[in-house]
């Protein structure tokens, strides 16, 4: 298939972009390298450098290429930012957003792979979440997934827009070639790996006093190429769908760091810090439906292995992308 990548030059479109190639899809980068980096794209894939806030930019490209798809990744995707800068979070997330399906009406493409977020739900009533629990964010970066979600339901009823809706839990991990490289790091893993080559004196951890077992916040980390299997599979789903995809396990703070030090064999000191705004305690996937409806299974299952190529990635390229 001839596949738009939205979004190609950050963590999971980089990937994304890579696997797709690999599986012989012919793929085109969009990004407007504002997170990402020009590096990270794939020296196969036809790269555009272009603005979702112009609509005009992603019109040209959807109609110079003419995919089958388009896959969505460029959004910001911080929640501890989302609660300091909302406008920013509701401007990209949305209005940007917006004027992608806009293009895609335009030109007539009509399958599209959206990057969501299990920031959509909240504090859970119950965990695992499956896709029936109810959407009730607490910060503006789940609010404003939760938003297109709800445009891409319009949109397939109105346009008749194909659209699959990927709920990732917490994204992890690298393949040999592309990793997490941010211009800010906020992420627990790749902020822990940077305490272990010694580019940063300690990991803080944003609060002790939650009701889990070690007092740390518990999240479901996915090995980014099993999440990325998982856009690949929704190429050719049959219906427009939103999947939670997870791998059913939660890990919390302190394992994650347990499990970096395991790993890594370095000494990784810790500094107890309040509570990060926004966060809640606990977020693990069900990720039945989309087992059972595309066929989706993990191959990475462990935190080790997560975090393995991870520190593999990290040790390869210290610096990152170096821009
Ligand atoms: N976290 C932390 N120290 C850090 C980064 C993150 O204690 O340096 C915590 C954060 O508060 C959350 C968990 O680790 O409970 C995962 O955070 P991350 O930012 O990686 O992903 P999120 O779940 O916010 O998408």
């Amino acid at each position: 298939m001839k596949i738009l990548i939205v979004g190609g030059a950050g963590y999971i479109g980089s990937i994304c972009t890579e696997l797709l190639l690999d599986e012989g899809h012919q793929v085109a980068v969009f990004d407007n390298l504002g997170e990402g980096h020009r590096r990270a794209v794939d020296s196969r894939a036809n790269f555009i450098i272009g603005d979702l806030a112009d609509r005009s930019q992603i019109e040209a490209a959807l109609s110079s290429i003419g995919p089958d798809a388009v896959m969505h990744f460029a959004a910001s995707a911080l929640v501890g930012e989302s609660m300091r800068d909302p406008s920013k979070y509701f401007r990209n997330n949305i209005s940007n957003g917006l004027n992608l399906l806009d293009a895609m009406v335009a030109t007539r493409v009509g399958r599209l792979v959206f990057s969501s977020t299990c920031a959509i739900f909240g504090p859970p009533e119950r965990v695992p979440i499956d896709e029936t629990a109810p959407a009730r964010p607490i910060n503006p970066y789940g609010e404003s997934k939760l938003a297109y979600e709800k445009i891409l339901r319009w949109y397939g009823e109105i346009h008749g827009l194909k659209f699959v809706s990927l709920r990732y839990f917490n994204a992890a991990g690298a393949s040999e070639n592309f990793g997490e490289d941010h211009r800010i790091e906020t992420h627990l893993i790749p902020n822990v790996l940077k305490v272990a080559l010694g580019q940063k004196p300690d990991v803080e951890i944003y609060g002790t006093d939650y009701e889990t077992p070690d007092g740390t916040c518990i999240r479901d980390y996915i090995h980014i190429v099993d999440l990325v299997r998982a856009h690949l599979l929704a190429l050719g789903a049959g219906k427009s769908e939103f999947y939670n995809l997870g791998t059913g396990d939660g890990s919390s703070v302190r394992e994650v760091i347990a499990a970096c030090r395991k790993i890594t064999g370095r000494k990784i000191d810790i500094v107890e810090k309040p509570r990060r705004p926004g966060d809640p305690p606990r977020l693990i996937a069900s990720s039945e439906k989309i087992k059972r409806d595309l066929g989706w299974q993990p191959q990475f299952e462990s935190l080790d292995a997560i975090i393995d190529s991870a520190w593999k990635w990290h040790q390869k390229f210290p610096h990152g992308y170096g821009d």
